[in-house]
C-alpha cells in the first residue's frame, strides 16, 4: 500500500534492536485519515462475506481494528493480557511473548465472544517473529471457530513470522512488508 509505504518512510523511526517507531502516526498519535485508507484496504484484500468477527490484541490492535471493521460490518473482539490469571474456564487462554517488551504475557479472551461458528479476520499492527499473530490463531482454534485470514499493517520480512504463518496456511496480507531495516534506511519489498 503505497500511501502507508511513504509515511512510513516519512515518518517512521528505526530504534535499536530492530524496533520500528511509528507512534506518531500508527500506535500513539493515530491518523485516523490514513488508518481509514488501511481499514479500506484490509476489505479489499478480504473481500469474503463470511467474516463474522475481527479479532485483535490489546492495546495498539484495538484502535486500527474498529475503524477497519467499519468496512466488514462485524464486531471487534480483543485478547486481553494479563500478568497472572486464574483459567476460571470462561476464557480462552494463550501465551505470547512480546517482541518489544520482551515477556511473556497471558492472553485471554471470553469464551462469550467466539465460537465454532465465527468466521474470523486477525488485525494488528505490527507482525515481527509471529508470537502476538500465533497467540490469536491458538485461541480461534481454541473456540473451534474458522480463520479467514489475517490483516497486517507492517510486516518486517526479515523476522520469521511472516514466513511461518505463510508457511501453516493462513491467508496473510501485509500492506507494508519491510526487507531491511537500518538507521540510515529501510527498503520495502
Ligand atoms: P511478534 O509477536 O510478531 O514478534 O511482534 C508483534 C507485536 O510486537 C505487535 O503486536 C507489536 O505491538 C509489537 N512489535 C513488534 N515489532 C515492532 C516494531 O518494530 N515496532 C513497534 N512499534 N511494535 C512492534
Amino acid at each position: 500500500m503505497e500511501l502507508l509505504k511513504e509515511r512510513i518512510l516519512k515518518d517512521g523511526v528505526v530504534k535499536p534492536g530492530n524496533v520500528l517507531k511509528v507512534d506518531s502516526f500508527l500506535n500513539h498519535q493515530m491518523d485516523i485519515d490514513l488508518i481509514n485508507e488501511i481499514g479500506k484496504e484490509f476489505r479489499r484484500r478480504f473481500p469474503s462475506e463470511k467474516i463474522t468477527k475481527i479479532l485483535t490484541i490489546e492495546a495498539s490492535g484495538i484502535g486500527i481494528a474498529c475503524i477497519a471493521a467499519q468496512y466488514f460490518h462485524v464486531p471487534v473482539v480483543f485478547a486481553k493480557k494479563a500478568q497472572s490469571i486464574n483459567i476460571d474456564g470462561e476464557v480462552y487462554h494463550t501465551r505470547v511473548e512480546s517482541f518489544t517488551h520482551k515477556k511473556v504475557y497471558d492472553v485471554i479472551l471470553s469464551k462469550k465472544f467466539l465460537g465454532p461458528e465465527d468466521h474470523v479476520l486477525v488485525i494488528d499492527d505490527f507482525l515481527a517473529n509471529g508470537c502476538a499473530l500465533m497467540g490469536l490463531l491458538d485461541l480461534i482454534h481454541e473456540a473451534g471457530a474458522s480463520i479467514e485470514g489475517a490483516g497486517i499493517v507492517i510486516e518486517k520480512g526479515f523476522q520469521q513470522g511472516g514466513k511461518l504463518i505463510r508457511e501453516s496456511g493462513v491467508h496473510l496480507e501485509s500492506l507494508a512488508i519491510i526487507d531491511s531495516m537500518t538507521d540510515t534506511g529501510l527498503s520495502f519489498r
